[in-house]
């Protein structure tokens, strides 16, 4: 099941944007590490330089508000699933 993580903007409480393949928690938040999210991609919402690890939280920007999403190194994240989940299926015992 794929799986990805949402950003939680700090001062609306929406999410515009999720972590890319290339979030490191050990390193300072760069440009690479933060891309915007269908489906405001796809509406045409304006994004950072998302292939530019110059890009500094400071220029990562809620879509909603335009508030910084970064603060300090600090991300809300949420996890969000493509797929419904599904109950863990622990009874998986058959009866003879
Ligand atoms: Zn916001």
């Amino acid at each position: 099941m794929k799986k990805r993580t949402i950003v939680v903007c700090p001062q609306c409480f929406q999410s515009s944007h999720e972590l890319s393949e290339n979030y490191d928690p050990e390193k300072p938040v760069n440009g690479t590490m933060i891309m915007l999210s269908e489906p405001y991609r796809s509406y045409g919402w304006e994004t950072h330089a998302e292939d530019d690890t110059g890009v500094g939280e400071g220029d990562i920007l809620c879509g909603f508000c335009g508030e910084q999403i970064v603060k300090n190194g600090v991300i809300i994240m949420e996890n969000e699933y493509d797929t419904p989940t599904t109950s863990v299926n622990k009874k998986h015992r058959r009866r003879r």
